[in-house]
């Protein structure tokens, strides 16, 4: 039996709720794989932040680092300013531990409803880079009050972060339907998304049996809608993958749906899972939060420490409880609390052996 060792920061608000409700499906799904699961529990966030002025400790990626994989819930409170937390604690991390790509697989389960129509089937995947494009955070203020102030938000793309994520999304595409969209915007931009554009066909000459098109990201956005089926696995950068993601959950039923991956593939360092949503200070508290995005995010840890039955077992249960609009939570349009799904979906996987 092989033990996995999980690094769980559960954060704030509603990420606590669905953190709780994922961890021991986790293990259940481990266990009946004959593994085991061993849990190292971290109290940063806001909380942190409040009591200690920060909201990780200055040796946080050292200490995950002794961990296989990291289970991250959600920051954001209120009464704490967004950077110290957002930058403070899952931007830094992924930052300190270089993880250049973001996996955003969105899939739309039989039973969820959706508020767009003709969703079933659904499946793709966003690779987003993870480190720079529009938030490296370069760029100043200039005559700040004078009343011809000037907010400079300058983007930085560079070959290096390109090629990593570009390898990434041809070798998930030659896995799947060996379809690969790029998304741009080298119309209107000139310097970034042309050298995207140039970085991204160069990588793929070492993948031949993947088709690449190239999509403007207005177009991509009305297609997604349109034409959600056509699309498998998408390669973007920071700003455009952030946006898109957002849209496509919609597809899946929105963002209690979404799980996502921060990988740097090939390196030793542990990748951190996280669903896509925030802390939903709106929800927190009530216990109704969504834990599905959370249970796919496990999934997703699970398949790349090589668990992939493990991994499956989440899954099948995720979907078969999602069948029954009695396990449906409030984003959903259902009643369900989240533990009453955290327990079918335990019961789901005990039932199927
Ligand atoms: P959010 O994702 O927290 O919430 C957006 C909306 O979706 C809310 O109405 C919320 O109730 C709903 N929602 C989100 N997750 C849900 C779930 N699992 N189940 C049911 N409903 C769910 O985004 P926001 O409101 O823009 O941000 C709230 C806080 O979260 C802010 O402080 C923000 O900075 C932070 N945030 C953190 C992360 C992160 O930790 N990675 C990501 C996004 C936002
Ligand atoms: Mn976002």
């Amino acid at each position: 039996p092989e033990v996995v060792r999980l690094a769980v920061i559960p954060g704030d608000g509603i990420g606590p709720e669905v953190v709780a409700a994922t961890v021991p499906t986790l293990r259940t799904a481990l266990e009946a794989e004959g593994h085991r699961l061993d849990v190292a529990s971290y109290d940063w966030g806001g909380e942190r932040y409040l009591r200690q002025g920060a909201a990780m400790p200055a040796d946080a990626a050292g200490l995950v680092k002794k961990a296989d994989a990291v289970l991250f819930g959600a920051v954001g409170r209120p009464d704490v300013p967004e950077h110290e937390l957002v930058w403070g604690l899952i931007i830094g991390l992924r930052q300190q531990l270089d993880l250049a790509v973001n996996l955003r697989p969105v899939r739309a389960f039989p039973g969820v409803p959706t508020k767009v129509r003709d969703t079933d089937g659904v499946d793709l995947v966003i690779v987003r880079e993870n480190t720079e494009g529009e938030y490296v955070g370069a760029g100043g203020v200039a005559h700040a009050g004078s009343g011809h102030d000037l907010g400079i938000e300058v983007a930085v793309h560079s070959r290096r972060a390109i090629e990593r994520a570009a390898h990434q999304a041809f070798a998930l595409a030659g896995r799947r339907s060996g379809h690969l969209s790029l998304v741009t915007k080298s119309n209107a931009m000139r310097y970034g998304y042309p050298l995207w554009d140039r970085v991204v066909r160069e990588v793929g000459e070492h993948y031949p049996a993947v088709r690449l098109e190239t999509v403007l990201v207005d177009a991509m956005a009305a297609r997604m809608i349109q034409a959600p089926r056509s699309l498998d696995v998408l390669l973007a950068s920071n700003l455009f993958g952030d946006i898109l993601s957002d849209l496509a959950a919609v597809l899946a039923g929105g963002m209690g749906m979404a799980p996502s991956a921060n990988v740097l593939p090939g390196a030793d360092v542990p990748g951190i899972y996280e669903p896509v949503h925030g802390s939903a200070p709106d929800i927190a508290g009530k216990g109704v939060a969504n834990p599905v995005a959370c249970m796919l995010s496990g999934a997703m840890l699970l398949d790349d420490l090589g668990h992939t039955g493990a991994a499956r077992r989440v899954r099948d249960a995720v979907a078969a409880t999602l069948r029954d609009v009695r396990h449906h939570t409030a984003d959903l349009g259902g009643n369900a609390t989240t533990a009453e799904v955290a327990s079918a979906v335990l019961h789901t996987m005990e039932s199927q052996g």
